[in-house]
């Protein structure tokens, strides 16, 4: 990066706000893919205003800039793909306020999840989308990526609950949308264009956001069957009987495999899959789902024991959270997918990988969100091993081609970014795909903001 545009760079956040050695730079090379892009600058912006004067700034040097949140994010939506300026949005993290009377929260980007979510709770309040990386991402990364996580079942994903943004457009302007109220149908809904557009379209330097009241009570349960297909199978049956989860979770053997060491409750030697299932609500209410529960698993070959106390209860979740980076104790690598499947159709998909890596000699587990037919599907694999590395992109092809057969979509979470850009055509109409284009361009005229994320190349 010129001399020159560091030093206007320095002008605007501080030469303390300011990383250009190799070592900081390195630090903010990565995400959650585990690619590593090294960028030329990365600036700690503190104010919309400070977001506005660098990205002015990049339109006349013509630099990418990107912003960035905790960098977990699983498709490389905050790497620096064609250099430029990391835009760190850490010290933007504030809770501005928190409404308890219109159970609203304003907040910045930079706050984590999880801490908002602790926060609320004293006001007897809940921010529902809750990631399996709410400890550490933030919510600017979780409305770029529109996140959602096991409580989607009950409760909906991050588009849900964000109801209005202050947004710097990629040519400087800064600009709010939405509203604070719960209903509103002004002008387009541009808050929703924002939400999943993965940092492509704007940066958002707040967020107003939707809260609900806290729920009185909760009842964890796991469930774990013999039979991979009775599991998956279960899941649709006791959604249409009327139980109303706040988590319907499951883990296919392999996955049990990798946390089992987490879980103390015991799990019979059969276990081929799990469901965790959770209630929320009022006792009342925790109550008679838990009678209408007992009723439906009369007489199936499962087991279903209940967390007794919190303890067992958090030993469930951390088990749950700890696959994704567990499932590196059987390969150095992995495909990570996040694919949606209807419900009803989730045993058929989860038969097909369970060929495919037969098949192509591969090891490939699932698990996830299986109350939305969100599965994640990881394809284990040594980067190094070239032959190895062929059959897991050729896996990852056949998966989306069968994820689509079946009436889905490539990600229900994660985003695009830039693992599954080759891919969009595959689902995208062409003519959607052409307005997308056309709408980034409007947005951002000199392709600063993020390039080379969602849209293939070329
Ligand atoms: C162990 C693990 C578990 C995970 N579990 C889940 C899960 O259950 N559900 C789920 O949805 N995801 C999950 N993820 C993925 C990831 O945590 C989410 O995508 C999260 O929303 C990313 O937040 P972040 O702050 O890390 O964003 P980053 O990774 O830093 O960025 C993600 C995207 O957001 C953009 N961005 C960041 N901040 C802003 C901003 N202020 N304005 C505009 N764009 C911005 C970036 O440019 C990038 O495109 C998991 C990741 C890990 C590592």
């Amino acid at each position: 990066m010129k001399r020159e545009i560091i030093h206007a760079l320095e002008k605007i956040v501080g030469k303390e706000q300011l990383a250009t050695s190799d070592e900081e730079c390195a630090c903010y090379s990565f995400d959650g893919t585990g690619r590593s892009f090294i960028p030329e600058a990365v600036a700690f912006p503190d104010s919309p205003g400070q977001v506005s004067a660098i990205l002015r700034l990049a339109n006349r040097h013509r630099f990418p800039v990107i912003p960035r949140g905790a960098g977990s994010g699983m498709t490389g939506g905050s790497l620096p793909v064609r250099g430029g300026l990391v835009l760190a949005m850490g010290r933007m993290n504030r809770i501005i306020e928190i409404d308890a009377a219109n159970m609203i929260a304003v907040v910045e980007p930079g706050v984590i999840t999880g801490e908002l979510q602790a926060g609320l709770a004293g006001h007897g309040l809940m921010y529902p989308p809750d990631p399996a990386s709410l400890k550490f991402c933030t919510l600017g990364g979780n409305a770029a990526e529109c996140a959602g996580g096991p409580s989607a079942v009950k409760y909906g994903v991050t588009r849900d609950y964000v109801i209005g943004l202050e947004v710097v457009l990629p040519t400087g302007e800064i600009m709010t949308t939405g509203v604070r109220t719960e209903k509103g149908v002004v002008g387009y809904d541009l808050t929703r264009l924002f939400i999943g557009s993965e940092g492509t379209l704007g940066v958002f330097t707040r967020l107003v956001l939707r809260l609900l009241p806290l729920p009185e009570a909760g009842e964890t349960f796991l469930l774990t069957f013999s039979s991979l297909r009775e599991a998956t199978t279960l899941v649709g049956t006791l959604l249409r009987a009327g139980l109303t989860p706040c988590t319907l979770e499951y883990m296919d053997e392999t996955a049990i495999r990798v946390v089992r060491d987490r879980i103390s409750l015991a799990l019979p030697d059969t276990t081929r899959a799990l469901l965790l299932l959770e209630f929320d609500g009022s006792r009342a209410e925790v109550a008679r789902q838990r009678r209408h529960l007992d009723h439906l698993l009369k007489g199936r070959s499962l087991t279903c024991r209940r967390a007794e106390n919190d303890r067992e209860k958090e030993e469930l979740w951390q088990a749950r959270r700890a696959i994704s980076p567990a499932t590196f104790a059987i390969r150095p690598d992995k495909i990570g997918e996040d694919v949606v499947v209807p419900r009803s159709r989730i045993p058929e998909l989860v038969e097909f990988t369970t060929s495919l890596a037969r098949r192509l000699g591969l090891t490939i587990l699932t698990f996830g969100h299986a109350g939305d037919g969100n599965i994640h599907v990881n394809i284990m694999i040594d980067r190094s091993d070239r032959h190895e590395l062929d059959r897991g992109l050729a896996a990852k092809k056949e998966l989306f081609q069968r994820v689509l057969e079946l009436g889905g979509t490539l990600s229900g979470e994660h985003g695009i970014g830039i693992t599954k850009s080759a891919f969009l055509p595959m689902e995208i109409d062409p003519v959607a795909l052409d307005l997308m284009q056309r709408l980034k361009h409007l947005f951002d005229p000199a392709n600063i903001l993020n390039p080379g994320k969602i849209f293939p190349a070329g």
